[in-house]
Formats: structure tokens, C-alpha cells, sequence
């Protein structure tokens, strides 16, 4: 049958064309995509350029973008997708604004007391809701690998969890799962990150404490570590590994185990 979207899809991806080489060496670039079949290698590629082709990328001065550039934080963002179907999911922005380096940024919070606190905090990246998202160059450099850090899959699961209103860790949910499993199992997790860090706030906690800061910030950390370092999350939250395999309709764990099995002294870094 004959598509219009099928169409001007092809029509875009003309429009780009990637070259294999540039597409290997931004592969080399990111351990987390091994282990992907050819079929998940290809959809990457086109999402990653109909992303490009959807979104403005707005680069500082301090930061250079060529296309390898540019389509090495594009694959980063398109991995949580990779099984969502040609669903809209990042929807609601069209800007990415790329800083040379962490960035200041005016900071409020409300304690206990009701004081409103206001300071400056330096951070690598900010989503806004339906507005743009904010990224330190040097923190998507550094992402990519599997050692439980993903700047890009970070501020964009802010993004995904947007899609039903304000960020509070619930993104909207499939028609096969249910939101009291999620409320739960999430919630069983968060609390006992921060009993932990109520203990003792220094405490070796098994996934980045700042997970702890409140629900929204623990689905993107969990999300970070299920690509990242999707050992680690399982061995410390097996429940919310299994949540976030329903809902990003992957599994990591079996990837980096294979790729593991194939090679004893494959490069993890935890
Ligand atoms: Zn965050």
C-alpha cells in the first residue's frame, strides 16, 4: 500500500545520508549499542537521523558539532526507544542546547520548614517541561559506555516521564502494565535508598545517591543504570530493573551478559 509517512520518511533519511564509516566510528564511540542484532543496528541509524532531521541542536561556543558529533548524542537518545514503536515519544521540544562545559543554574527548594532556599547549582544537564533540554558537552563525551552513567538517556527519561504532566517518576505507562506495580515497586525502592542515606548520608549506596532526591530523579537514575550498568541495578533493585524492562520493552542485562560470556575481559568499569 502506498504511505505518505512511509514516504516522507525515506524522503528525510535521503536527505542525511550516513555514511558506514562515520555510523562505525560512532558505534566505536559507544560500548552500551554492542550487542545489538543488525535489524535494532539499523532502526538506530534511521531514528537517529530522523531525530536529527526533528530537532534543533543548538551548540555553544566551545562546542563543535559534525555529524559524527551530532549522531553520537542522537543514538544515545534513541536507544530507549529502540522497542517503543514509531510512537512520538519525544514530543512536547525541539531544542537541545549543548553547553562546553557544567553550568550554573539558579536552583529553589522548599525544606521541611517551608523556607524557600535559593542557590546556584552547577549541573550537566536540565530538561524543561515543554521546553528544551539542556546538555554539557563533555558530559554526553562521557556517556556511552557501561559504567552507570548516561547523561543524554538521563535528561531524556525526564522527558518520557513529562509526557503525562509534571516529571514525578511515572512516565505514561503501557496497556500491559499497571501503575500500582510501578507506584509500588518504585516507591519500595526510593524509600530504601534514602533510609540508607538517612543512616548515613556518606553511606556506599548501590546506585548514585542522587537518586534519592525525589521520585523523578529516581526514574531517570534507574533508567541510566539499566543501559548502563544494568548489573548493578538488578543486583540492588531487581523489581525496578524488571519495571523498566516492561516499560522500555528491552533487556540490557541479557546483552551485556552475552557480550560478557563472548569475551571474559569485556570492558565494564564497575
Ligand atoms: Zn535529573
Amino acid at each position: 500500500m502506498w504511505s505518505l509517512s512511509a514516504w516522507r520518511r525515506k524522503r528525510r533519511l535521503a536527505k542525511h545520508p550516513v555514511s558506514d564509516e562515520t555510523w562505525q566510528r560512532v558505534r566505536q564511540h559507544l560500548p552500551f549499542l554492542d550487542g545489538l542484532n543488525a535489524a535494532e543496528d539499523r532502526w538506530l541509524r534511521e531514528a537517529s537521523v530522523l531525530f536529527l532531521d526533528d530537532k534543533h541542536l543548538t551548540a555553544l561556543p566551545g562546542v563543535e558539532l559534525h555529524q559524527e558529533q551530532r549522531l553520537l548524542l542522537a543514538a544515545q537518545a534513541q536507544l530507549p526507544l529502540l522497542h517503543l514503536g514509531d510512537l512520538n515519544w519525544y514530543q512536547g521540544f525541539h531544542e537541545i542546547i549543548l553547553y562546553p562545559d557544567d553550568f550554573l543554574s539558579p536552583q529553589r527548594h522548599r525544606d521541611a520548614s517551608g523556607i524557600e532556599h535559593e542557590w546556584d547549582g552547577e549541573h550537566s544537564g536540565e530538561a524543561w517541561q515543554q521546553g528544551p533540554i539542556i546538555l554539557a558537552w563533555p558530559g554526553v563525551l562521557a556517556s556511552g559506555g557501561w559504567e552507570a552513567y548516561n547523561l543524554v538517556i538521563h535528561e531524556l527519561a525526564h522527558k518520557l516521564d513529562m509526557l503525562n504532566g509534571d516529571a514525578n517518576g511515572l512516565p505514561p505507562l503501557h496497556s500491559d502494565m499497571r501503575v500500582s506495580d510501578w507506584a509500588q515497586v518504585m516507591q519500595h525502592a526510593y524509600d530504601d535508598l534514602n533510609r540508607r542515606l538517612d543512616h548515613d548520608p556518606n553511606a556506599e549506596t548501590a546506585i548514585d545517591p542522587y537518586a534519592a532526591e525525589n521520585p523523578a530523579e529516581f526514574f531517570a537514575v534507574t533508567s541510566e543504570y539499566f543501559f548502563s550498568a544494568p548489573d548493578l541495578l538488578v543486583a540492588a533493585y531487581p523489581k525496578v530493573y524488571e519495571q523498566l524492562q516492561l516499560f522500555y520493552r528491552q533487556n540490557p542485562l541479557a546483552r551485556l551478559q552475552q557480550l560478557q560470556a563472548q569475551d571474559p575481559v569485556y570492558q565494564t568499569h564497575h
